[in-house]
């Protein structure tokens, strides 16, 4: 597999991780609704059959305190049952109290509090709750406690109750209390003045006390809320720092080029689990620190198992890191061996093409030289001459100044046969004494006039053989090819030419 495919793989996974958070985000929410408004029509059901039957009463009453703790606890479901029980025995009576209307808390508040600018905040709530209608009593109940902030001049100690119906103020307060969602640490103090805005018979006094410890309560939970929402706040940029922390893993994971397959998708599997489980977890959660417990712990994890395939790359990259060092050392190695080759063959080659005595082409080389020069005389027709050399009586010089100076002879022709002919004459050595020019652009009689000049040459250089010249004679042959021609052929004849030519009394050059 390439390392894009591989990349895109991973990318391809990351999607669907991030498509699994967003799914649980989305089922969470919905679930955290569903339930939030179960348990809001719960509640307002108790609140609007209390009363209904003395026997019902206190199921009602503890059905609403254990919904708050979330719709799937086992002591709701228990009360439930007590409930239902009760039901089956109810006697039917008339309701004793009527809903109560919102109109008067407004009514009571705006007996309370009397400056202009709460007068005019508390008619402009009033009209909104009247026409709009909130959605909860716990919005209506926000609403009315930012006009009434206890850093206000007026307290809610210094109303004057006796211009108002108590029962009445209660009962709106109580309802208040009802429906609103009261956090668990306040239940206590929440259970305690729901009693007491219940009981009857207050006076003026005891209910300022009963009031005043209500709206502080009020007040207390708001703060609370704030302060809950904060928390989830903090969380949330936790769980979304640890996301973050995680994606910038998958990153660096996607740009390593060598990964496994398997490891990845073992990874992939195990991520995928976690997340499951992270959802299911989140699903069947009531309560935040439950649920923040349950996710750490699962990103922890997840955290973990990347660490751990991070850690398997590493080694596996390092494996392959050394794998391909070795593999490149070797063909370095064998780049190196396979130049030494190449130039030992070319040496051996040059060798094999020369002559190493006098370093001129050898016969293979003529051989070579002349085939091309053939192929080319076929196509072109110009004209190509062959020059074929003997030293004259050789033989003696070797026998009178012994070898090494026959082959210092040997040596000597060589030179003046190379320096005195032109660039494109091919000269080699054919064997022994002999030597052969291949004369490309050349015809017969212009290859007879340089064969002389050189012939002149040579007999004009002599050799020095321990102090004593010695003349040097050669003597040739020269034809040029002809239609139909072999090498052998065009040899045959420059060969009878020379043979004329020694026979004519050598130091001479013949024409066939
Ligand atoms: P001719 O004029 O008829 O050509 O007489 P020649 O003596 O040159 O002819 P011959 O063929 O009788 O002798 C050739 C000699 O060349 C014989 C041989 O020993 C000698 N020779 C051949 N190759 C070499 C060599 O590499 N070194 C030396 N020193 N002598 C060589
Ligand atoms: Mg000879
Ligand atoms: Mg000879």
């Amino acid at each position: 597999m390439s390392f894009f495919n591989k990349v895109a793989e991973q990318n391809k996974w990351k999607e669907k991780y991030l498509n699994l958070l967003d799914e649980q985000e989305q089922s969470e929410q919905a679930y955290k609704e569903t339930e939030d408004l179960l348990c809001k029509i719960i509640i307002r059901l108790t609140i609007a059959t209390t009363g209904l039957d003395p026997l019902l009463d206190p199921h009602l009453l503890s059905i609403r305190d254990q919904v708050k703790n979330g719709i799937n606890s086992p002591a709701l479901k228990d009360e439930l049952a007590k409930f239902t029980h009760s039901v089956t025995q109810i006697r039917h009576t008339p309701p004793k109290n009527q809903p109560v209307e919102a109109e008067l808390l407004f009514d009571f508040l705006l007996q309370q509090y009397r400056t202009e600018q709460h007068q005019n905040a508390l008619k402009q709530l009033k009209n909104k709750a009247e026409t709009v209608k909130f959605e909860t009593a716990n919005q209506l109940l926000i609403a009315i406690l930012e006009i009434i902030e206890p850093d206000d001049d007026v307290s809610p100690t210094n109303i004057i109750v006796n211009q108002i119906d108590i029962d009445i103020v209660s009962r709106q307060l109580l309802l208040l209390l009802e429906g609103i969602e009261i956090p668990s640490i306040f239940d206590q103090q929440a259970q305690t003045a729901k009693q007491l805005l219940a009981a009857s018979n207050r006076t003026a006094t005891a209910f300022e006390a009963i009031l005043d410890k209500s709206f502080k309560l009020l007040l207390k939970i708001k703060q609370h809320n704030q302060s809950e929402q904060q928390d989830i706040d903090k969380f949330l940029a936790h769980i979304t720092e640890q996301l973050a922390a995680l994606d910038v893993s998958l990153i660096g994971a996607s740009t390593a080029a060598i990964e496994s397959a398997e490891n990845r998708s073992k990874l992939d599997q195990s991520v995928s689990e976690q997340m499951e489980a992270l959802k299911l977890s989140s699903t069947n959660a009531t309560k935040l620190e439950p649920l923040k417990g349950i996710i750490n712990s699962r990103l922890a994890n997840i955290a973990k198992e990347i660490q751990d395939h991070s850690q398997k790359e590493a080694l596996q990259r390092k494996k392959t890191q050394q794998q391909l060092d070795d593999l490149a050392n070797k063909i370095k190695n064998m780049e190196a061996e396979s130049c030494d080759l190449k130039s030992k063959l070319k040496i051996a080659n040059t060798q094999a093409l020369r002559d190493t005595l006098t370093g001129l082409p050898n016969r293979h080389a003529y051989n070579e030289c002349l085939e091309t020069e053939l192929a080319r005389w076929k196509r072109y027709h110009s004209p190509l001459s062959l020059i074929v050399w003997d030293i004259d009586h050789f033989k003696n010089i070797n026998d009178s100044y012994g070898h090494k100076a026959g082959d210092k002879v040997l040596q000597l022709i060589a030179k003046q046969l190379s320096e005195h002919s032109r660039t494109t004459d091919f000269i080699s050595r054919f064997g022994g004494e002999e030597f052969t020019m291949l004369l490309p652009n050349t015809d017969s009689q212009s290859a007879l006039i340089l064969a002389n000049q050189l012939r002149q040459t040579i007999e004009k250089t002599g050799f020095n053989a321990s102090g004593t010249s010695v003349a040097i004679t050669v003597s040739c042959g020269v034809t040029a090819f002809i239609t139909d021609d072999t090498d052998e052929t065009a040899f045959e004849r420059a060969d009878q030419a020379l043979y004329q030519a020694k026979q004519q009394g050598r130091n001479r050059c013949c024409i066939f």
